[in-house]
């Protein structure tokens, strides 16, 4: 089996020691809170992680010498800086131009079966 990636959650924002509320994942109550507020456990975030390979990505800010690298998903992430205004564009179906044809005008062949 493979390593699920674990989340630096160090920050006291995820857990509120005060109400404990359904996991979103599991159900069962939990203190621990995702960056978006929701109540989750840290285990259940990071096999979500782990199962959603092709979830939109969170990274590490570029710095010279040092690559990027995965911090989880946009929905459960590390603490820390990622590339916040760097998300990631939609998926969009290539759809490749097929030039005008030359002396046609552009228009030539739209009517054509
Ligand atoms: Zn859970």
């Amino acid at each position: 089996m493979d390593v699920v990636p674990l989340l630096d959650w160090g920050d006291n924002s995820h857990f509120d020691a005060r109400t404990t509320r359904p996991c979103c994942l599991c159900g069962k109550p939990t203190p621990m809170r995702s960056h978006a507020d929701e109540a989750v456990h840290k285990v259940c975030a990071e096999e979500w992680n782990a199962t959603r390979p092709n979830e939109a990505r969170r990274y590490t800010p570029p710095a010279p010498g040092r690559a990027q690298h995965d911090v989880g998903t946009w929905r459960f992430h590390n603490d820390g800086p990622t590339t916040a205004h760097l998300r990631a564009p939609a998926v969009t179906r290539d759809t490749p131009q097929r030039p005008a044809p030359a002396g046609a005008g552009g228009q030539g062949d739209l009517f054509a079966a």
